[in-house]
């Protein structure tokens, strides 16, 4: 349509051309005819002639003006030489050919033109042998109206012709592009489509069929290729995955390009974590950075960690964070009524409120989980949750938070194992009381603490008067258990910051801390020495024994400010103890010294 348009705007300069080359042409021939009536003396004939030349096709209308330099000469125009219009007088003025078309679909379209008769010598002519004026002056115009109907009939064929034939054109070409088209179209808005489910996670093949053009099926070929290779990728890792960290709650849909992400990078997180723990030097350290991990990366406010002992039947908080904590005091004395402790899995209030009787809350959530450290010792966390969407959420993220504490678990069990070495390594086995090892460590604290409190410590020897009789009489065991009974009431007997150690075989020490005068060490050292002569043990069924100590104090720093010596001190007491009868207690005095030999 627009070549048309060009075609038509080019017929229609190149008509408009022609015209007034017509118009040019018809006013040279005007010019000469009235010249040659001039010469020839007939210019009152000239209206016929022009009258003439008008009946000529195309000529609507044809005047002549005269111009003021010839009215000045040979007097006033005749009626129809003056100018009709501005356009005669501008031309009279310039000089300058003018002309204007009429638009261009009227019923009647035409074109006026004015030309200037110019002053010339062609030697056929010189008007400056008549006329006075100078060469080149404007005479006057000649105007013409010509009819260019032709013109617009050839413009319109034009179109027409122009529009049949696009049309034309496009009737056949349309259908066969549409045809080749439409197959490459359908095929990029099915990859557009699959595209967007990849992105999404959803790996699905397109299809060819045989009729498809060989781009088409390469396309599609590399595409599905890549399609295939992708969803293996994704599916052997999300398996090796799940075989790392176990079973992932998926959130709404299932997207393995977002999971595996969200996998490596808790992966990733998890990595550092044991690094981290694996350097850490107690329990306690790997509890406070598991609960950093559970409060910063899961968002949880409300946990307790406990550790649960099967063997001994014991539960002890191990970690607390924030105040919420409903379980039952009832657990403290019965572990195995926790749920999580004894099923060995998850209890959570995710499907009924009341799936644990001893968690006490009926407003709040929990979530309690079991993670086995050793033979005798499980770990249980208690979280509490505000709302069901805080519950939920920790339902998505509990195979992470699980994988935190799988990987806690061996070093948190290397930590038990280490805390139990060192106390039966300080521990008496028969008696359960500290041991000689652990008053040499115990001393290396506590005396620089007396010290710099300025505080006094009785130190007490203890040995069971005759106790050799009782293993001959009763036995071995009955020995040991005349010791445990020792141990028992000794211990049952003195404050909390007291201790009392199995020195070796029947001798016991007992450390009397903070003591502020004698008396006050020998009351209790006298309380001691009744109880333990008051103390039934029992030998045989109906039969038991009473059995008595001997006592010797010394006073640390007033006897002296060597513990060696003090301990050697409260020996000598003890000997002295022995010495008067047994079943006394004697306190160290200088005295003491004569005659022993210390060394
Ligand atoms: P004394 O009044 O002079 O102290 O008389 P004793 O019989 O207590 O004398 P002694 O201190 O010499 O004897 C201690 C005995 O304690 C010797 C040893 O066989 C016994 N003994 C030491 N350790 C144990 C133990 O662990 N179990 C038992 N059953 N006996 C022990
Ligand atoms: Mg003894
Ligand atoms: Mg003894």
């Amino acid at each position: 349509m627009i070549f048309a348009l060009y075609e038509l705007y080019n017929s229609r300069v190149y008509g408009i051309n022609s015209s007034l080359n017509k118009a040019v042409s018809v006013s040279e021939l005007v010019k000469n005819g009235l010249t040659t009536h001039m010469i020839n003396g007939n210019t009152h004939q000239r209206d016929v002639f022009l009258n003439s030349i008008s009946s000529v096709q195309n000529i609507k209308e044809i005047w002549v003006v005269r111009g003021d330099n010839v009215t000045n000469q040979y007097g006033e125009p005749f009626k129809n030489e003056y100018p009709r219009d501005d356009i005669d007088l501008k031309v009279l003025k310039n000089g300058k050919m003018e002309f204007i078309v009429s638009g261009y679909f009227d019923p009647e379209p035409l074109i006026r033109v004015t030309i200037p008769y110019k002053a010339i010598n062609n030697g056929n002519t010189d008007c400056l042998k008549c006329h006075n004026v100078q060469f080149g002056d404007t005479l006057g115009v000649i105007s013409l109206v010509l009819d260019i109907s032709d013109l617009k009939d050839l413009g319109l064929k034009t179109i027409y012709m122009l529009s049949i034939l696009t049309l034309l054109l496009l009737i056949v070409i349309y259908p066969i592009l549409n045809k080749i088209l439409h197959k490459y179209f359908d095929v990029i808005e099915k990859l557009d489509e699959n595209i967007q489910h990849a992105v999404n996670g959803k790996f699905i093949q397109l299809k060819t069929s045989p009729s498809d053009e060989k781009e088409i099926k390469d396309l599609v070929d590399v595409y599905n290729n890549l399609i295939n290779k992708l969803d293996n990728t994704f599916a052997g890792i999300d398996n090796k995955l799940k075989g790392l960290i176990g079973h992932i709650n998926k959130r709404g849909q299932l997207n393995p390009i977002e999971d595996a992400n969200m996998i490596v990078e808790n992966l990733s997180n998890i990595f550092q974590f044991k690094k981290a723990i694996e350097l850490d030097e107690t329990k306690n350290d790997i509890y406070i950075r598991l609960s950093q991990v559970l409060r910063n990366k899961f968002d949880l406010k409300h946990f307790t960690i406990i550790e649960v002992n099967h063997t001994l039947e014991t539960m002890e908080i191990v970690y607390k964070h924030g105040e919420l904590y409903f379980c039952s005091k009832e657990l403290e004395d019965n572990p195995e009524l926790c749920r999580a402790s004894r099923t060995k899995s998850d209890v959570t209030s995710l499907e009924y409120h009341n799936s644990c009787p001893y968690f006490l809350s009926q407003s709040k959530y929990h979530y309690c989980i079991e993670t086995k450290l050793s033979k005798d010792v499980s770990l249980v966390i208690n979280f509490v949750l505000d709302s069901k969407e805080e519950l939920d959420k920790i339902h998505q993220n509990i195979s992470f938070i699980k994988s935190y504490i799988t990987e806690s678990a061996p070093n948190i069990e290397v930590k038990l194992l280490l805390q139990a070495l060192q106390e039966s390594a300080f521990k008496d086995s028969l008696t359960g009381l500290y041991n000689r090892k652990f008053l040499d460590e115990h001393l290396k604290k506590l005396l620089p603490q007396i010290d710099r409190e300025d505080k006094k410590m009785a130190i007490l020897m203890l040995d069971m008067d005759h106790f050799k009789a009782v293993n001959d009489e009763y036995g071995h065991d009955i020995g040991d258990f005349a010791l445990k009974e020792l141990a028992r009431v000794l211990t049952e007997n003195i404050r909390e910051s007291d201790v009392v150690i199995r020195f070796g075989g029947e001798e016991f020490i007992v450390i009397l801390v903070g003591i502020t005068s004698d008396e006050e060490a020998l009351k209790v050292a006298e309380k001691l020495r009744l109880k333990v002569g008051e103390n039934e043990i029992k030998v045989y069924e109906n039969t038991t024994i009473k059995k008595t100590i001997s006592i010797g104090m010394a006073i640390y720093p007033d006897n002296s400010n060597s513990i060696d010596s003090i301990f050697k001190y409260a020996d000598i007491a003890l000997y002295e103890a022995k010495r008067k009868g047994r079943n006394r207690v004697i306190q160290f005095s200088q005295e003491q010294l004569t005659g022993v030999d210390l060394f």
